[in-house]
C-alpha cells in the first residue's frame, strides 16, 4: 500500500481524496517509481477541484510532474536505482500521475534527473519551470535578443511567470512583470525584473494597436491581456502563449500581425518532443540561477495539496509548490 490523493467522480459527486492506494491498482507501464516529490500546477488544482475539465478517466491520481528512483523496471534506458523526472505526457490527466508515493509509467516518457539539480529543485523548476524554458527557447529561436528591448511576462507572481522573469534576467534580457497582486511587487523585482506593472490595463478590451513598448512576451493570461500584449509587441516582436489564466480567448484583431509582422508563438510542454525536453532541461540546468529557486518555491506535504489547490485557483500562491509525497 502506499498514500496519494485520488479524484473520483460518481453518484456522490466529484471529489478529491488522500487514500490509501493497493500497488495492485498501479496502471500499466514499464517503469515503476518510488516519488520523492511531486509539485502543485495550475492544471493540477483544476484536476483536484474539477473547477476545468483536466481529468479524462476516474479514479486518477493528479500530478503532471514527478521526481523519483526506479523501483522496477523492463524499459532498457533505466535500472532499478536511476533518478528520474516526469512532466506531462497527459500523467495526471489521463494516466495515474505524481501525487502519490509511487507511480507506474511508460520509460520513453522519463527524463533524467539533470546532475545540477536536487529532487527539490526539479520540483520547484516542474512542468511551469520547463514551460517559461520553452518560451525563452522560442524567442531565442525568433531572434529576440536581449538587446532588441524589453520582454513583458505577464502573471508574474505564479510558477511560470516566476521562473520566467528569473531566467530571463539572467540572460541580460531586461524584463517587465505584470501582476494583479501589488503585494508580490518586491518579490518579482527580486527575481530580476526590472519593472512591475499592474495587470488592470491590461486585462480590460484595448485598441487593436498601441503603443509599441515590447521586442517580445511571455503570456501565461491569455484573454484581454494576450490580446493587449500583441497590440503593444513592437514591429516584428514575438510574443510567446502558453497559458489561460484568465480565460480561453482570445479577443484581438490581426492588426498586430499584419501591419507590424508580430510572430505569436504557441508552447505547449505536454506533448513537445523528448528532443526539446531534454534541450529545455539542459538549459534550465546552465541558465537558471538556482539561489532563485529558494525564492519560488515552498514545500508542503500531500496533506497539505487539497487545500492548496483552491488557493493556487485564487490567485493566493506565490511562485511555484513542491509536493514531498512522503
Ligand atoms: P499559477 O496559478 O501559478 O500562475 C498564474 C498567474 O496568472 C497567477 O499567479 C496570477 O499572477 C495570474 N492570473 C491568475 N488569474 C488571472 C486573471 N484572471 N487575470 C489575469 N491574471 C491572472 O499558474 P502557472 O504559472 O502554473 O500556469 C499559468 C498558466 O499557464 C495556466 O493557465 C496554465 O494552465 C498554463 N500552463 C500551460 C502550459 C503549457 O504547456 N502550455 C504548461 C504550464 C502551465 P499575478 O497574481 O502575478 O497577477
Amino acid at each position: 500500500m502506499f498514500k496519494g490523493i485520488v479524484v473520483e467522480k460518481d453518484e456522490a459527486g466529484y471529489r478529491a481524496t488522500l487514500k490509501d492506494i493497493d500497488n495492485a491498482q498501479l496502471p500499466e507501464g514499464n517503469v515503476t517509481v518510488r516519488v520523492s516529490h511531486s509539485t502543485l500546477n495550475y492544471k493540477d488544482a483544476l484536476a483536484i477541484t474539477g473547477r476545468g475539465p483536466v481529468v479524462r478517466k476516474f479514479p486518477l491520481v493528479p500530478g503532471i510532474d514527478l521526481v523519483g528512483t526506479v523501483e522496477e523496471t523492463s524499459h532498457p534506458d533505466y535500472r532499478v536505482g536511476d533518478s528520474v523526472l516526469l512532466n506531462g505526457w497527459g500523467v495526471g490527466e489521463g494516466h495515474w500521475g505524481g501525487l502519490a508515493q509511487k507511480a507506474r509509467l511508460n520509460g520513453e516518457w522519463l527524463v533524467p534527473l539533470p546532475e545540477r539539480f536536487t529532487a527539490q529543485q526539479a520540483m520547484a523548476i516542474g512542468t511551469a519551470g520547463y514551460t517559461a524554458m520553452l518560451c525563452v527557447l522560442a524567442l531565442e529561436r525568433h531572434d529576440v535578443t536581449p538587446d532588441k528591448g524589453e520582454i513583458v511576462v505577464t502573471g508574474a507572481g505564479g510558477g511560470v511567470g516566476s521562473v520566467a522573469v528569473a531566467l530571463l534576467s539572467k540572460l541580460g534580457y531586461a524584463v517587465v512583470g505584470v501582476t494583479g497582486r501589488p503585494q508580490e511587487r518586491d518579490y518579482i523585482k527580486s527575481l530580476g525584473a526590472t519593472d512591475v506593472l499592474e495587470r488592470s490595463t491590461f486585462c480590460v478590451p484595448g485598441k487593436p494597436l498601441g503603443r509599441e513598448r515590447w521586442a517580445g512576451a511571455v503570456d501565461v493570461v491569455g484573454s484581454y491581456t494576450l490580446a493587449n500584449v500583441c497590440a503593444t509587441t513592437k514591429y516584428r516582436g514575438v510574443v510567446t502563449a502558453c497559458g489561460l489564466a484568465a480565460g480561453m480567448d482570445f479577443p484581438a484583431t490581426v492588426a498586430p500581425f499584419i501591419l507590424r509582422g508580430v510572430t505569436l508563438v504557441g508552447i505547449d510542454s505536454v506533448m513537445c518532443p523528448r528532443t526539446e525536453r531534454l534541450m529545455a532541461w539542459q538549459r534550465l540546468a546552465e541558465d537558471l540561477d538556482i539561489t532563485k529557486l529558494g525564492l519560488i518555491a515552498n514545500e508542503i506535504g500531500l496533506t497539505d495539496v487539497i487545500p492548496t489547490a483552491t488557493k493556487l485557483l485564487d490567485g493566493q500562491v506565490r511562485g511555484r509548490v513542491i509536493v514531498n509525497v512522503d
